[in-house]
């Protein structure tokens, strides 16, 4: 037996979700077993928590998008008993029975080998919102960035994504302005390494202004919506914005073509989920490389299975601050 948060569907379509024990073989089919160590929580996994956001097919569900731990057993050659793992994407959470339990199972095409220098736990501090920030900031170098190009804006920056890779950029010598809604997270951005706070109010009024003056050398972007819009007018001349994310709404408001077509500004789209197997181990090789560890710890907050009803809630409203890391065995 081991615990697992399980959500329920009732008979008005209503979802609860509580730790229970389940039994070993209720785990779905799948290659490798993993005795998971660490989770984290993600806004999929707040959505999963709660009603689904139409991304779960079945219940009795196990949420969880995103796990690491020791495989216990394997039917692939790749893996064998004891290896560290890491698991971000590939539908599991949501889908497939996830990370939010003591043991997972699942295809070993989804596992990546953790790499040496990183913990299980400091891996779940990463997550697919760190992994994805790693991702952005490939995208962006892979189109040209460097450090010394000048600014590069990272918005929805208190948040997961925006957390890590502002202290990635900052970490590799980049000049770091960090958008943020929250002017109390100004000291913790500032810690990661951000040189400049820019409030969120400055970024959200949707104009219709073709061009505005030339001030950013890249953008990690978490939030979409006004505030794309108006980044992409403010880009440098043949400089990159890495689209991650929609916290503030999927259109992309008062967005013209007008950067794109006389400034030749990428608007470069960033997946996580199904990034095929080499380009998740180069990821996780360059954030055990790049990623300060000691800025990482600052941003985790700890949590247990039970905590996560309350968190799944708070993510979804934008309360969460940094990285949670969930020990599915406290
Ligand atoms: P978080 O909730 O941790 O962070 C999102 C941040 O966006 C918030 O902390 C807040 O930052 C800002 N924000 C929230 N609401 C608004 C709003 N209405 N207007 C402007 N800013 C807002 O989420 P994550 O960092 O984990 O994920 C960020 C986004 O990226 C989500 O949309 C998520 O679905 C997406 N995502 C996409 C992935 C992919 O594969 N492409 C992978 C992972 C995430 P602040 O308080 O600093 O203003």
């Amino acid at each position: 037996m081991f615990n697992a948060l399980i959500v329920e569907k009732d008979e008005d379509g209503k979802t609860h979700a509580g730790v229970q024990q389940i039994d070993e073989d209720r785990l779905p089919e799948g290659e490798v077993t993993v005795a998971v160590e660490y989770s984290t929580v993600n806004y999929k996994d707040g959505l999963c928590i709660g009603p689904g956001g139409g991304l779960v097919r079945h219940y009795p569900h196990v949420p969880g998008i995103d796990f690491a731990g020791t495989v216990e057993a394997s039917e692939d050659a790749r893996y064998r008993p004891g290896d560290k793992v890491v698991l971000t994407g590939w539908r599991v959470g949501e889908v497939h029975w996830g990370g939010y339990a003591q043991k997972a199972r699942v295809k070993a095409d989804w596992l990546v080998p953790l790499p040496g220098g990183l913990s299980t736990r400091q891996a779940m501090a990463v997550g697919t919102a760190g992994f994805t920030a790693m991702l952005s900031v490939m995208a962006l170098e892979d189109h040209g960035l460097k450090p010394g190009d000048g600014p590069v804006l990272v918005t929805g920056a208190a948040g997961g994504v925006g957390s890590v890779a502002t202290a990635i950029l900052a970490r590799l010598g980049h000049e770091v302005a960090a958008v943020t809604g929250r002017p109390e997270t100004a000291e913790y951005l500032t810690a990661l390494g951000a040189s400049r706070i820019v409030p969120r109010e400055e970024l959200t009024e949707v104009t219709r202004k073709p061009l505005e003056p030339e001030t950013w050398a890249g953008c990690v972007d978490a939030v979409a919506g006004a505030m794309l819009g108006r980044v992409l007018k403010q880009m440098k001349y043949g400089t990159s914005v890495a689209a991650v994310g929609l916290a503030g709404g999927a259109a992309i408001e008062g967005a013209l073509i007008t950067p794109f077509i006389l400034r030749g500004v990428n608007l470069l789209g960033i997946d996580s989920v199904m990034q095929p197997y080499e380009n998740r181990v180069r990821a996780w090789e360059r954030i055990a490389r790049d990623l300060p560890l000691d800025r990482l710890e600052a941003m985790i907050r700890p949590a247990t299975l039970s905590d996560l009803p309350g968190l799944g809630a708070d993510i979804l409203k934008g309360r969460v601050q940094g990285r949670v890391v969930v020990d599915v065995n406290a």
